[in-house]
């Protein structure tokens, strides 16, 4: 199951992961500003429009009337006083802004709650008395002659009963208010978690951001990174490190390719750094490696102080042989040669064709009585392998034999190789298929 999902993910290309990473950077950015933007809308913006419409259909008529129920109740006062004709007309301009204000809060009765309504309707009906007693006074003729005394008592009953209706209009204006301040309160306070709510989306569309860039910066960036990184490691050397890239499926795929192609590569360059050691005709080290071989053992030797010993072999008369059987005859005497110097040694000994008929073979840690004995062996093999050439049966070579040791006789490579020739040069001329030992 866990495969499967890890399986599943690993198939997804990058332009998955591109959009994925882009859409979960933009997405919650937008579905958060949205509900940001509603919720401020509903819980601060309408309620704060609908106090001012409030405000416009219901401060505007109570203030009007609480404005108007003076100036008719002054009017009322000023005519029983001045006995002016006037103050009639005075009065019948307020009556009629009195009578509109209360036509629009009827108008507005939808957003006025109960217990106002009940209020004004009380209002209206003491406006009603009200309005039916200045009319009484104002229509009246005897409140024209009326002695100032009669008057200010007259005064003193109508403003009482203007002062109730006032009354009731103040506590109208004081609920409303009370409600307004109510809703108002509420909006800010909606205000302040609108902020709040605010700085956590902020937060939660910068942590979905960084989502969103950790899914490119993965997929592509540290993708493109470990490519980068594993080309670079190759090219200088390191062949161990191997690119590994889960995801996105395109990259992984180029990074399977590098691997397999390193290896390749790695392949390639060992067959050649094989066939660049290796004799062709006989299979064994070639005179390169030689070379390299007896200076890296050399110093070995010389810093271990432990003895290394070298064999040069010819094989006797071997012009002769090739006249007689020809070249491809003699070359497989020389295979034949190489394979009983190649098997009879030992492992971390090191058989060469230093060139033409000519052998050699380095012995680290091996004294010149074991190298003579080693080369004794090698002598008697040869002498005794009856060669087969086109199915014809051909009488045993023999090969005449050098030795020489580091550090008895020479102690550098060039040394070493001319003390153990001048060895083999002296078993050629005392009889050949011999061994001698270097002075
Ligand atoms: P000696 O006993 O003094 O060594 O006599 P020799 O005839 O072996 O003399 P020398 O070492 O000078 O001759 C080497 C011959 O080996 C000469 C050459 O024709 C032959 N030879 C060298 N390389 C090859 C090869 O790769 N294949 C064959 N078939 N012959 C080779
Ligand atoms: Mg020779
Ligand atoms: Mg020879």
């Amino acid at each position: 199951m866990y495969n499967k999902i890890i399986a599943f993910w690993q198939q997804r290309s990058l332009r998955f992961w591109l959009m994925s990473g882009l859409l979960i950077t933009i997405i919650p950015f937008l579905i958060f500003s949205i509900l940001t933007y509603t919720y401020i809308n509903k819980r601060v913006v309408n309620p704060l429009l609908s106090l001012s419409e409030e405000q416009q259909a219901i401060f505007f008529p109570i203030n009007q009337l609480q404005l108007a129920t003076w100036g008719m109740s002054a009017s009322v006062t000023d005519f029983l006083v001045s006995k002016q004709l006037a103050y009639k007309t005075k009065y019948e301009h307020e009556a009629l802004k009195i009578k509109s204000a209360f036509r629009k809060l009827e108008l507005a009765s939808e957003i006025i709650n109960t217990e106002s309504l009940m209020e004004i309707s009380r209002a209206k009906k003491q406006w009603q008395t009200v309005d039916k007693e200045a009319r009484f006074i104002l229509n009246n003729s005897q409140y024209n002659t009326m002695s100032a005394h009669k008057s200010s008592q007259k005064i003193i009953e109508f403003e009482s009963k203007t002062e109730s209706l006032g009354h009731t209009l103040g506590l109208i204006y004081g609920s409303i208010q009370s409600e307004n301040d109510r809703l108002h309160k509420q909006s800010i306070d909606a205000l302040i978690s609108a902020e709040k709510l605010y700085l956590y989306v902020l937060f939660l569309s910068i942590l979905f951001g960084i989502i969103g860039l950790i899914i490119i910066n993965r997929s592509l960036i540290s993708s493109l990174g470990k490519l980068t990184e594993g080309a670079s490691k190759f090219a200088t050397g390191d062949n161990k490190h191997t690119i590994n890239i889960g995801i996105p499926l395109e990259m992984a795929n180029v990074a399977n390719t590098f691997n397999a192609m390193k290896k390749t590569i790695i392949e390639q360059r060992k067959e050649l750094e094989f066939a660049a050691m290796i004799d062709g005709l006989t299979g064994l080290l070639n005179r390169r490696k030689f070379d390299e071989l007896i200076e890296e053992k050399l110093e070995y030797a010389n810093n271990t102080t432990t003895p290394l010993s070298l064999v040069i072999a010819d094989i006797d008369h071997f012009k002769q042989f090739n006249n007689e059987y020809g070249h491809i005859g003699g070359d497989e005497a020389l295979k034949t040669f190489a394979k009983i110097f190649g098997t009879a040694i030992h492992d971390d000994h090191y058989a060469c064709r230093y060139g033409g008929e000519e052998f050699v073979i380095l012995l680290p840690n091996c004294t010149i009585n074991q190298a003579e004995l080693i080369a004794e062996k090698l002598r008697v093999t040869v002498n005794n392998n009856v060669l087969t050439i086109n199915t014809k049966k051909i009488p045993p070579l023999s090969a005449s034999f050098g030795v020489a040791s580091f550090p008895e006789h020479a102690d550098t490579s060039e040394g070493l190789i001319e003390a153990a020739d001048k060895a083999l040069y002296k078993s050629k001329n005392t009889g050949r298929n011999r061994i001698t030992r270097a002075q």
